[in-house]
């Protein structure tokens, strides 16, 4: 019998962070076999339920191993989402690097796979074996990939906040942004989460490899400018789309699935802020107004308010009613027309509904590419994290999305929001968005067939790795 491939995966905290790198998995061992993969999973107070439960439908040949969760109280109080991320990642290293050691001992590890914010660890790769390989899965486009490589260029040159450089910035192979559409987590460069960024930037160079969840047919210009030999870029792979699309259509039977049944071909904006994102109670109340203004239907995964955008992130949520927080007599002026469903939703058959012709997304890439993969239009919302690069290459670049005005309070009017939900469900510039999205679409089908250009990534990396001698 064939010797396995033995792989490491570690991700870092968040049920986002997780699916991609756990899909990810399940296409690699299918298309290559002799491939077995251990998950070894950081996580901040206990892991998200939804985590868990995700992870007992794994096949035979992907195991995965919870580590003693991190205590919030040994992370510096009220700090910044990435910093939360990346300490938990920090201060799990002890027994991480047990795990990868008793682990290697029973069956001697390959390959090191890390998410970016788990990126430390793959200073333990040597020390498993001296040729073993490290590599990185990046979940998000290549565009920010790029971002991030050019950072520390960045930073040598443009002084002063990015948010305040006169010209627009421009990443190779990207379409030009301004600063203060880099991710937020550069937008102080006083901050500790500044740094950080700039670390593991630094660190995203000395690997031997990274996938990067896009596909060449969709950002070619990005994936291009990375190849090439002068950078002195590591070598990348674009294995994507990578999504739950395929493997989840266990909710058939929900309340917004059969509503969705007795609603006309494209007629619902679907309404999602993804597993974490969070509004103010100010702008639920426009963005309720705004979509009741329209006159549109929409499916709404409505989540209590908070300040912070990203409140629900690390599985942390509201225990509040969140339907409590809508304007009086909302549900009921809008019930001919609306669902509205709290905290959850199955969004992958949501965004595969023949009913579904626009989706409100804050931009976070697992839901682009979903939204890419059923040809539904966006109206672009973007939140934290790389979010505003993504609603930029959305709308600059591949012109499949509407990205409403904020105003000087950072709020979405009403107005605005009736304004962009009605342009892009019956305006002829919304009918331009969806022909794109369908030839998005069908390119994204096409990327992962047998000949398709990331299942022949995919096939590059796995030959490579399955070359491996460990000894
Ligand atoms: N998701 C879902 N139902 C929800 C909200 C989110 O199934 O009600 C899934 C969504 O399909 C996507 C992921 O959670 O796969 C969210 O990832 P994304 O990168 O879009 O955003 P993040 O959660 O990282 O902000």
């Amino acid at each position: 019998m064939e010797k396995k491939t033995h792989i490491a995966v570690v991700p870092s905290p968040g049920f986002s962070h997780l699916i991609p790198m756990v899909e990810f998995s399940k296409r690699l061992v299918h298309l290559h076999p002799n491939f077995h993969v251990t998950f070894i999973i950081p996580s901040l107070e206990s892991p998200p339920s939804s985590s868990i439960a995700y992870l007992q439908t794994l096949p035979s040949n992907i195991e995965s191993i919870f580590l003693p969760p991190i205590n919030k109280h040994d992370l510096p109080q009220d700090s910044h989402l990435t910093i939360q991320i990346q300490l938990t990642v920090t201060k799990s290293l002890p027994s991480l690097r047990q795990e990868l050691m008793s682990l290697n001992s029973k069956s001697p590890l390959a390959i090191l796979l890390s998410d970016p914010f788990a990126s430390e660890v793959l200073s333990f790769t040597k020390e498993l074996n001296q040729n073993a390989l490290s590599f990185i899965y990046f979940p998000s486009s290549a565009s920010s990939l790029s971002y991030c490589f050019y950072l520390p260029t960045l930073h040598e040159n443009i002084s002063g906040e990015f948010r305040d450089a006169p010209e627009p910035i421009q990443l190779p192979g990207c379409v030009p942004l301004h600063g203060h559409d880099l991710p937020e987590p550069v937008q102080n460069r006083s901050a500790e989460h500044y740094k950080m960024a700039l670390q593991r930037s630094e660190r995203l160079l000395s690997v031997d490899g990274l996938l990067v969840d896009s596909f060449a047919e969709l950002e070619e210009r990005a994936i291009r400018a990375m190849a090439q030999k002068e950078t002195g870029y590591p070598p990348v792979y674009p294995i994507g789309p990578i999504t739950q699309a395929g493997s989840n259509n266990e909710e058939k039977g929900s309340e917004c699935i059969k509503w969705l049944e007795n609603q006309p071909p494209s007629s619902v904006l679907y309404v999602s802020f993804g597993s974490g994102g969070t509004l103010s109670q100010d702008q639920i109340n426009e963005l309720a107004f705004g979509l009741e203004l329209s006159g549109q239907k929409f499916l709404w995964v409505l989540r209590a308010p908070s300040d912070s955008v990203n409140a629900a992130f690390l599985g942390s949520s509201n225990k509040n009613n969140p339907l409590d927080f809508l304007p009086d007599g909302f549900l009921e002026r809008t019930k001919e027309r609306a669902f509205v469903i709290p905290s959850w939703a199955p969004q992958i058959p949501i965004l595969g509904h023949n009913s579904t012709g626009g989706f409100l997304s804050h931009c976070g890439w697992n839901s682009t590419l979903e939204s890419i993969q059923n040809g539904v239009p966006l109206i672009a919302w973007p939140l934290f994290a790389e979010q505003k690069m993504n609603a930029v290459m959305l709308t600059d670049d591949l012109k499949v999305a509407l990205r409403p005005k904020v105003n000087e309070n950072g709020i979405v009017e009403r107005e605005e929001v009736a304004k962009v939900v009605r342009t892009l469900m019956e305006g002829e510039e919304g009918k331009e968005m969806q022909k794109r999205m369908k030839e998005l679409s069908y390119a994204s089908i096409n990327a992962l067939k047998e000949d398709g250009s990331s299942t022949k990534a995919l096939s590059e990396v796995a030959l490579k790795w399955k070359n491996m001698t460990i000894v």
